[in-house]
């Protein structure tokens, strides 16, 4: 049976959402990984994922907002710029596992951006941190590199 035009917008909707809850991309990163226009993904979850699946759009919401919070905390557009810099060089993302995101998010919040899992607070332990700047080693496991799909 054919699709209708609001079953494919349904679908389109629901898929995006879903990327971005498994990858914790921004919707700037989804928009470029799904080649769908920002706005059009910032409609999408707003109008229709919030009315077809709302628990997924809680899901959503939460990466979103934490997204958020955390380039505002850092001073937003140098971490963001960071953090796009380190993904396009080595393919560094997000740990799919949300969980564990969520709670190095929330160390991040409550630091105001310094590394939740050591105790000193200078330049080279704020997020992305020396060790990951150069390295590519997250020793609290926040980012993974593609290619080995690990910390
Ligand atoms: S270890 Fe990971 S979470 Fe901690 S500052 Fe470095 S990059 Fe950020």
């Amino acid at each position: 049976m054919k699709q209708t035009h609001q079953e494919f917008m349904e679908s389109r909707a629901l898929r995006s959402a879903q990327h971005i809850v498994d990858t914790g991309e921004s919707l700037r990163e989804a928009a470029i990984a799904l080649k769908i226009n920002k706005s059009t993904i910032h409609e999408d979850i707003h109008k229709r994922v919030k009315k077809v699946n709302y628990s997924l759009y809680k899901e959503v919401m939460k990466v979103l907002n934490h997204n958020g919070i955390i380039w505002h905390k850092r001073g937003g557009d140098a971490t963001a710029r960071m953090f796009k810099k380190l993904k396009e060089r080595d393919r560094v993302r997000f740990n799919p596992k949300w969980n564990v995101v969520q709670s190095i998010m929330k160390g991040l919040e409550a630091s105001g951006g310094y590394c939740p899992c050591v105790t000193t607070h200078n330049k080279d332990t704020i997020c992305p941190c020396r060790e990951m700047k150069s390295e590519n080693i997250c020793k609290c496991g926040l980012f993974i590199l593609e290619e080995k799909g690990e910390v």
